[in-house]
């Protein structure tokens, strides 16, 4: 019984996780972990969900393309839709679906090897070979109508080299060359060549997608032309398209190993980054017999590449002290190159982590880096020890305001719970202010910090009551500049209750999680007053998140910070105005005519409804516009209302 208790909450607990760290890669394109890690999850998630399924479940990030669409693009459905790929870093997964594959085939196949390009999809239509329409993935049945910018990719023909009549559907890859990447580099701050490529594909001015020169490589037929994969490859290359490089053609799981290993130590040669194969069944009436998950085509395969390494010596180390107070050690390090970027820092994350790594400065160490989070390190390198290594001692007190520091014995942390220490204020200021947050314009790092330098605010409640008089005091800040400041202030009153909760800084509760928490309790008093029963079920809440948010509930600083917030005139309720929805649960398919996804989702909020991402038996309405998805067929299956967005909209505006 309490091994399917800890199995059930680990799933939950799986699921919040992906769920979060989906939400950060793909709608804020800022990853909060490596992809090496969250393979590892999702895979583990995957295996419980499949050795226990009586706790699967259709809301699981394991059953859907997580990608998600864009507020400020048209929306169009993908016929057919768009899949991920189901992917490993084993040789032994990769027997498993060579097993697979010929259980499941009683013809002869081969396999196309191919590299699989670290960018992001898109999905072509040519009309007559004029390129009619360019679509994002977004979550595999609807994506982001992005033609505007794919024009603009030299690459890609607007007009095919003869005439395909009628409609011709290809899909590939969109990236920047490492070249590119390391030029627009020196001019921007992205984290990687993956999401600068994504970022870009979605600006809402062309000229700066065409400036910013993005490449792209089709890998994928969607219109049958030719029997095979690489026959039709070919065709598409006489058409005039940039196909990628099918390196190999392999019948065998052993010459597939082979090549994956021969490619893996090429593939930095390659004009663009890659982080892995994939390994596709030639033959495209067999593809159709193998099949497809909810997700992904069963009949291809991508290989990843596990991250890279190197060694460097350790020089010394920083404490830095958070916003919540938590001390991190931050190894200096002697500069060395991974994946062609420069590592002079690496994370120790806790003095466990030192601890268990037996860590002492001036050892050698080996760190890891994938993608472009901050490099780990695994291990010292016990040979390299020469005996005048120093251990890493734990601060007795903060490197800020040199409070005592303190470790509560459930924590790993160690903290300084002064409530005044300024560098912690600080941050909680800049991170209120920040545009994620409250996005008060103007008020950056330097004005928060000059605010508390001449005392002039010690709370956020403090910016609320901020005047000309006091801004003009602070150095350089002229009449004009510090009415744009009141101005931005002024503005920052309207932020949802959602964004309210994130700029609040509790700890463990990100932006997703704040959007969940609006939703559910509608009001900051509500939430204030939460149990922690009703925190644990919300999607996104795990057991260390409703313990944060009942502490920092419970504190009277933090309860009359809010007290003071409301009396200065922040929405602290979800715009629950008319409430006419109130009670009801929408899924959104399909293209709308008067709103996007998120403008619909915003709308039925606004009016005190619920969205979910999937129809399940507690779905009230599947509100269906142009081109609806499979959303449909499950909603009819639950017995799910369906509803057109004109009903939708009676029924919010008369109720
Ligand atoms: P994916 O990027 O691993 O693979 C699917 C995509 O590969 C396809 O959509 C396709 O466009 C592309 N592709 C590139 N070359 C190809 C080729 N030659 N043939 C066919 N397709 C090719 O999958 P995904 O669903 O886009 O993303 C999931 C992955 O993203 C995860 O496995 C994880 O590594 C990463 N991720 C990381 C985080 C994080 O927090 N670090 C969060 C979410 C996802």
């Amino acid at each position: 019984m309490r091994e399917r208790e800890n199995t059930e909450k680990r799933i939950k607990e799986l699921r919040d996780l992906i769920v979060k760290y989906d939400y950060h890669y793909y709608v804020l394109s800022e990853p909060l972990i490596d992809d090496y890690e969250y393979d590892k999850l999702y895979r583990e998630l995957l295996s419980l969900e499949s050795s226990n399924p009586e706790f699967d479940s259709p809301d699981s990030p394991t059953k859907r393309v997580s990608e998600q669409t864009q507020n400020h693009f048209e929306k169009l459905g993908h016929k057919p839709k768009m899949y991920s790929l189901d992917n490993s870093y084993s040789d032994d997964e990769l027997k498993a679906f060579h097993r697979r594959i010929s259980e499941s085939l009683t013809e002869k196949f081969s396999y196309t090897v191919e590299p699989k390009i670290d960018g992001t999809a898109i999905s072509l239509i040519y009309n007559d070979s004029l390129l009619q329409s360019a679509l994002t993935r977004g979550d595999g049945e609807t994506g982001d109508d992005v033609t505007s910018n794919v024009r603009t990719i030299r690459s890609i023909p607007l007009k095919l080299n003869s005439l395909i009549e009628g409609e011709l559907i290809v899909r590939g890859e969109i990236f920047f060359t490492k070249k590119r990447f390391e030029k627009l580099s020196e001019t921007y701050s992205f984290s990687n060549a993956r999401n600068a490529a994504s970022g870009t594909l979605k600006l809402q001015n062309a000229k700066e997608v065409s400036k910013r020169q993005l490449s792209a490589l089709i890998h994928t037929v969607v219109t049958p032309l030719a029997p095979t994969h690489t026959e039709s490859l070919k065709k598409l290359s006489e058409l005039g398209l940039p196909i990628v490089s099918v390196f190999a053609e392999a019948e065998t799981v052993s010459r597939l190993i082979e090549e994956k290993n021969r490619f893996e130590k090429d593939r930095f040669s390659l004009l663009f980054e890659t982080d892995g194969i994939v390994i596709k069944v030639n033959q495209l009436n067999l593809r159709e017999k193998v099949g497809f998950t909810n997700k992904s085509p069963k009949w291809a395969f991508a290989f990843k590449f596990t991250p890279e390494r190197a060694m460097t010596k350790l020089l010394s180390v920083d404490f830095q002290v958070g916003r919540t107070g938590v001390i991190t050690p931050v190894a200096n390090l002697n500069p060395v190159e991974i994946s062609g970027t420069i590592v002079k820092r690496a994370t120790l994350h806790n003095f466990e982590e030192i601890n268990r790594l037996s860590v002492k400065i001036g050892d050698f160490v080996e760190i890891e880096k994938s993608g472009e989070i901050i490099p780990k390190i695994l291990r010292f390198v016990p040979e390299k020890r020469v005996g005048s290594e120093v251990n890493i001692e734990i601060p007795s007190h903060c490197p800020s305001c040199k409070e005592k520091l303190v470790k509560y014995e459930d924590e790993i942390a160690v903290r300084c719970v002064n409530k005044n220490c300024p560098e912690q204020i600080e941050l909680s200021l800049i991170h209120f202010a920040s545009k994620k947050a409250m996005n008060i314009e103007n008020m950056g790092p330097s004005l928060v910090r000059r605010l508390i330098e001449n005392k002039i605010v010690s709370s956020i409640s403090d910016i609320y009551k901020l005047t000309k008089s006091e801004l003009t005091k602070i150095d350089r800040i002229k009449d004009k500049s510090a009415l744009n400041i009141l101005k931005a202030i002024e503005d920052s009153k309207n932020r949802t209750l959602a964004k309210v909760i994130y700029a609040l800084g509790i700890r463990n509760v990100g932006e997703f999680a704040s959007l969940k928490l609006a939703e559910s309790f509608q009001d900051i008093d509500s939430l204030a007053n939460s149990r922690y029963d009703q925190l644990i079920k919300i999607q996104g809440i795990g057991e260390e998140s409703a313990n944060a948010i009942l502490l920092f509930f419970e504190n009277k600083t933090n309860r009359e910070e809010i007290e003071k917030l409301k009396n200065s005139g922040l929405r602290i309720s979800h715009s629950k105005s008319s409430g006419s929805l109130t009670g009801l649960s929408f899924v959104l398919t399909g293209t709308l005519k008067n709103f996007s996804r998120n403008e619909a989702a915003e709308y039925i909020t606004s009016k005190g409804g619920m969205v979910q991402n999937d129809v399940s038996s507690k779905t009230n309405y599947l509100v269906a516009g142009a081109n609806p998805g499979s959303k449909v067929e499950r909603a009819k299956s639950l017995g799910v209302k369906i509803i057109a967005e004109e009903d939708l909209t009676i029924m919010a505006e008369e109720k």
